[in-house]
């Protein structure tokens, strides 16, 4: 069997990143990815990736998807679901295959965080939703709701307000913790009306959604509700090697990123970085793939 120089599971920012530099260091690179440009094709306009003053999720993810693969990335749209170590050698399984690599990369993001509040599971696409972007147009002339107090519902609102006839946003605490631009824009909008110290009580309806009711006992009559509130790191994969994670479940990695384990490294969401966006992910998948080609050569540069 094949023994790749790397192999990359994910198919984001991170991982694409890492695979178009590997590609470039001459590494035989295979990269495995489920959902092709990974998150960022879920947002809508990106306007904070250097050099590009505006552009759209979908168009980030697949120039990088291009990018990664013009250099020579190998690219399978395969589930990996185990992983082990077989001395210095990463054997990983999809549910058809076998492949090996002399070094990883774990680039597999995360996953959106649930409310857990009654109806979200009875109501899910039947107007709960986890992606403005994919279902925002739906919602034409609609009453709608954002659930979440960070930038990616401040950013969502935004989006669903150019559909909606009115947005409510749902945040916990009485702040909207989002990127400055984002928040005066949020507060600029007049289909947008921000309620804070407000949580989402039960999510209800019949065949869809008509109704929520927040812990206050208020209720609000509309027909989406979308939940921003946070990702869960995808990083089960890692542990069966051995990886170490920190208190959030989050790997934890170096400067270079590197994890515990020799040869494995890992980059973007899943990482225990603090600041989280895409150019961030990005650049720690550039940092794996170049201390991954100094590990093959046995240390040192080029
Ligand atoms: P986040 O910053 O973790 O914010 C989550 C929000 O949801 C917080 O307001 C939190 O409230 C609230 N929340 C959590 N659980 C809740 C619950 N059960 N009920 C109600 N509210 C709840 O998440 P995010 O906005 O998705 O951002 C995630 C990461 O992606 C961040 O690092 C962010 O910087 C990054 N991001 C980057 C970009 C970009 O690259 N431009 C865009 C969007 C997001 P509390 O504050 O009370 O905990």
């Amino acid at each position: 069997m094949e023994v790749y120089d790397m192999l990359i599971i994910g198919g984001g920012c991170a991982g694409l990143s890492a695979g178009m530099y590997a590609a470039r260091l001459n590494l035989k690179t295979l990269l495995f990815a489920e959902l092709p440009g990974g998150l960022i094709t879920t947002t809508h306009i990106v306007e904070n990736w250097p050099g590009i003053i505006s552009t759209t999720g979908p168009d980030l993810g697949s120039s990088l998807w291009e990018h990664a693969k013009a250099s020579g990335v190998i690219m399978k749209s395969e589930t990996i679901r185990s992983i082990e170590k077989q001395g210095d050698v990463f054997v990983v399984k999809s549910s058809r295959n076998e492949y090996q690599g002399k070094s990883v990369v774990f680039a597999t993001g995360s996953l959106h965080r649930h409310l857990d509040c009654i109806g979200e599971e009875e109501f899910k696409n039947r107007g709960v939703s986890y992606c403005a972007l994919c279902d925002g147009a739906f919602y034409k002339d609609k009453v709608v709701a954002i659930v979440g107090g960070g930038d990616s519902a401040a950013k969502e609102a935004l989006f669903l307000a150019q559909h909606a006839s009115k947005v409510y946003v749902i945040v916990r605490k009485d702040v909207l913790r989002a990127e400055p631009a984002n928040h005066k824009l949020v507060m600029s909008e007049p289909k947008i009306e921000v309620l804070f110290k407000e949580e989402v009580e039960e999510i209800m309806g019949s065949k869809s959604v008509e109704k929520v009711r927040l812990k206050s006992g208020r209720e609000l009559d509309l027909e989406g509700v979308f939940v921003a509130i946070g990702q869960i790191p995808s990083t089960e994969l890692a542990t069966q090697i051995g990886v170490e994670l920190n208190d959030k479940k989050e790997i934890k990695i170096n400067r270079h990123s590197e994890t515990n384990v020799p040869g494995a490294y890992a980059c973007g969401d899943c990482t225990d970085t603090e600041f989280k966006q895409a150019i961030t992910g990005s650049a720690e998948g550039v940092t794996a793939a170049y201390f991954a080609f100094s590990y093959l050569k046995g240390g040192g540069g080029f």
